[in-house]
This record gives C-alpha cells, structure tokens and sequence, in this order.
C-alpha cells in the first residue's frame, strides 16, 4: 500500500497542473478521476470474486501498477493495483494468501518491493531479462526478505521466449509453488507487451501462449486479472482471449504461423533459458522442494 503522504503528493501534482511524475509517468487534469475510476474497477473485481459471485474476473483498467512502489511512481504506474487489491481482500474479506503474478514483459518492481517481507503473499514475476530492460530489476537472485524468503520468484526471460518457454516454466515451477503456497486468489498482472507484434520488448507469447497460461491457473484457483502494460492494436483480441481462458472456452484461434515464428528466434534462445531454469530451480528448492510432488489442487 502507499504512504498517505505519496497519495498527497500525487493528488497536489495534478492540482497543480504537472505534466508528469518523474520523467516516465504521464498526469492530466482528469488523471485522479482516471485513478480513482481504475481503482474501483479493480477492488469491484475482488469483490465479486471473494464473495463468490464469480469464478473469476478480468478488470480492464490503466494506468497500469506493477512498477508503482509504496511511495514512488514510474514506468507510466502511478498506483499499484494488486497492493490496493491485496489490502482490500485482507480487510473487507478476510483474505489471508494471495498470490500473485506478473505476465507483463517488465519485471514487477513495484509489487515486489511492497511485499518482498510479506510471509503471506506469494510474488512471481515472469519477465524479460532485466539487464539490459526497465526497470533493470528482478533478477533470479531476488527472493525476497526475510520473514518471507523465497515467498518472491524473478524469472528472466532470454529474448525471443515464447510459448514453449512459458509452458516449461508453468509445468516446471510455477504451478508446483502455486499448489505448495495454496493461495484464495491468484490476481495476474496481466501485461500484453510480452505478445510477439509489441515493439516495447522481445517476446514472443502468441494468442496461444496468452490462452494456455490464464486457462491453466483459472482451472485450478480463483482468478483475478489486472491489465499492466500492452501497446500494440492486438491487445483488444488479447483481452478477449484472457477472458476465453477464464471461461475455459475457446473460440479465437492464432492466425499465426509458428514455424515462421520459430524460425526467426535467435538460436540461443532456448539453451539461454534452459540455463536460468535450472539456475532459479537451484535457488528455490530449499523453499519449495521442487522435485516432491504437491497434492493437485482443485477449486
Ligand atoms: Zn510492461
């Protein structure tokens, strides 16, 4: 959650007519409206999911979170969406153990700065790798603090990562630690700029790879997604398949061809991620004892 002086700081910028926060994060006059208006679409979509009037729930809000900390802004993040959600789901529902988890294309700074001691919230983020990308943190090394080590996972995604890479991941580690932490709710950062047409990184998550990851999770937990980040046209059809993969029932299909998007991957790509795999594996396993099988949850 934030300092009541940074939420102070933030409404006097927009009352004084400033053009931005720091030199990434954009403000208008109508930007604590905006604010105010995404929040409540996202606390209004815990709600429904905690009360039980929906499985699963997709609030299709900017500006975007993950990289707004306690008291900072960046990255076009002004307010940290999951933190105000998490808080909400402790205080109106009860909610101990909440999960949750970044599919944006940068890593979530902001997020895990907020609950990297937190022993009741599970943070993993799946992004590319940060040293040469914003914010050049989230690296494999970082675990989080004490009371709450290993409670946080970085993974850093080799350019050109895909499908297949992403599907590895989810078989190998995140939904082992999912079943082992059990947690009420999942709440994905659910960032469109991993997809392959988005210029803003190099990944390369198809309609299929989108598909595939939310169905796995709403399959099993409760699920709340939270738009990140995004830019390309696409990121309408995008929308539409996270909520197909909510649902379970798919109708929109990739139009693209995936050899062609094999055959433009660098030839590294593969070994690169095979390499921080195994690395990250190393660094959990006194955590999460990887290679013990969890009981299989279901709803
Ligand atoms: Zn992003």
């Amino acid at each position: 959650m934030h300092t009541e002086e940074y939420v102070a700081s933030v409404t006097a910028s927009i009352q004084q007519s400033r053009k931005n926060l720091g030199k990434d994060t954009y403000l208008c006059e109508g930007s604590f409206d905006v604010l105010l208006q995404s929040i409540g679409a996202v606390l209004r979509a815990g709600e429904v999911v905690a009360n039980g009037s929906c499985d699963h729930s997709f609030a299709l809000v900017r500006p975007p979170g993950h990289h707004s900390g306690k008291c900072t802004s960046g990255g076009f993040c002004i307010f940290n969406n999951s933190a105000i959600l998490v808080h909400f789901l402790r205080h109106a529902f009860g909610i101990k153990k909440v999960a949750i988890l970044n599919i944006d294309a940068h890593a979530s700074d902001g997020t895990y700065g907020i609950f990297s001691a937190d022993p009741e919230v599970l943070c993993i983020s799946v992004h590319q790798d940060p040293l040469k990308v914003y914010p050049y943190t989230g690296f494999i090394k970082d675990i989080g603090v004490r009371p709450a080590l290993g409670l946080s996972i970085n993974m850093e995604m080799p350019p050109r990562s895909g499908n297949r890479e992403y599907g590895i991941l989810f078989e190998d580690i995140i939904e082992k630690v999912m079943r082992k932490f059990d947690p009420e709710i999942i709440i994905v950062e659910c960032g469109f700029d991993a997809y392959h047409k988005e210029s803003l990184s190099e990944l390369d998550l198809t309609v299929d790879g989108y598909y595939d990851m939310i169905n796995l999770l709403a399959s099993q937990w409760k699920v709340v997604c939270l738009l990140e980040g995004g830019y390309h046209e696409d990121i309408g059809l995008l929308s539409a398949v996270v909520l197909e993969g909510l649902m379970g029932r798919r109708t929109i299909k990739d139009g693209i061809d995936q050899v062609d998007l094999l055959a433009s991957r660098h030839i590294n790509t593969r070994k690169e991620f095979q390499e921080k795999l195994s690395k990250l594996k190393l660094i959990l396993n006194p955590y999460w004892d990887l290679n013990k099988p969890a009981l299989c949850h279901t709803k």
